[in-house]
């Protein structure tokens, strides 16, 4: 099938199901942000959709993401893990980070970012450390640090469904932690959750930004 049919129906698809969602759970769908997720796939994809309206890219490694960005202007948000060795290069075509949870990236983006940055701080659900994020306790003196800064903002929380534990209970949890953080930081009122497998639910619980690839992007490994 010709790429630009199937990312257009694709997408048309994934769009009827945000703005069902998002009516089930009081809300429209321009109060929602969907990111389409690129990470592996080419630039060609990204100028398509970008010929169908879509504005906020994803992308989880700087070396494929500053090259993408170089050549598509967009709003680029990364979400993967971050590397400090990594991180001034992010700073420069990022304009969002969904994943910081730690202070000395934190310290690195206030000396290297060469614009504004809206920044989500990452949620760990599951207690281990190996899927990025932190505990929501330690993330309270990160977020005082980001709210006090005048020139980058602390926009919300993000957070990954765990793996092996139910994805409503975990996000119902992080709709719980989001409103008391939100208590403290007002400011924060974004909720970056909800992949192709999971965003309907995430919608369900209070999400704003959904990061979704495969639905939108078909299969990272077929026909390429
Ligand atoms: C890859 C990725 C996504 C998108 O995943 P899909 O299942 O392809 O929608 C969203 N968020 C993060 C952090 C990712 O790494």
């Amino acid at each position: 099938m010709n790429r630009e049919i199937e990312i257009c129906e694709r997408l048309q698809e994934v769009e009827e199901r945000i703005s069902s969602a998002a009516s089930a759970s009081g809300r429209t769908r321009s109060q929602i942000t969907l990111i389409a997720v690129t990470k592996n796939f080419p630039v060609s994809d990204i100028a398509i959709l970008k010929g169908l309206g879509v504005n906020d890219f994803g992308e989880n490694r700087d070396s494929e993401a500053s090259q993408k960005a170089s050549e598509v202007k967009a709003r680029w948000h990364f979400q993967g893990q971050i590397q400090s060795n990594k991180l001034k290069s992010i700073c420069t075509w990022a304009e969002v980070i969904h994943s910081l949870d730690d202070l000395r990236h934190f310290e690195l983006i206030q000396k290297f970012a060469p614009h504004p940055l809206d920044i989500f701080l990452q949620v760990n659900l599951d207690g281990l450390e190996h899927r990025g994020g932190g505990s929501i306790q330690s993330l309270y003196p990160l977020a005082e640090k980001v709210a006090a800064d005048s020139h980058h903002s602390l926009v919300g929380l993000m957070a990954v469904a765990p793996l092996g534990i139910d994805v409503a209970s975990s996000f119902e949890n992080l709709q719980g932690l989001h409103e008391a953080f939100m208590r403290d930081f007002p400011m924060a009122t974004k909720l970056s959750a909800g992949m192709s497998a999971d965003f309907e639910i995430a919608l369900s619980f209070g999400a704003t930004h959904l990061r979704i690839g495969s639905e939108i992007m078909g299969s990272r490994y077929l026909g390429r």
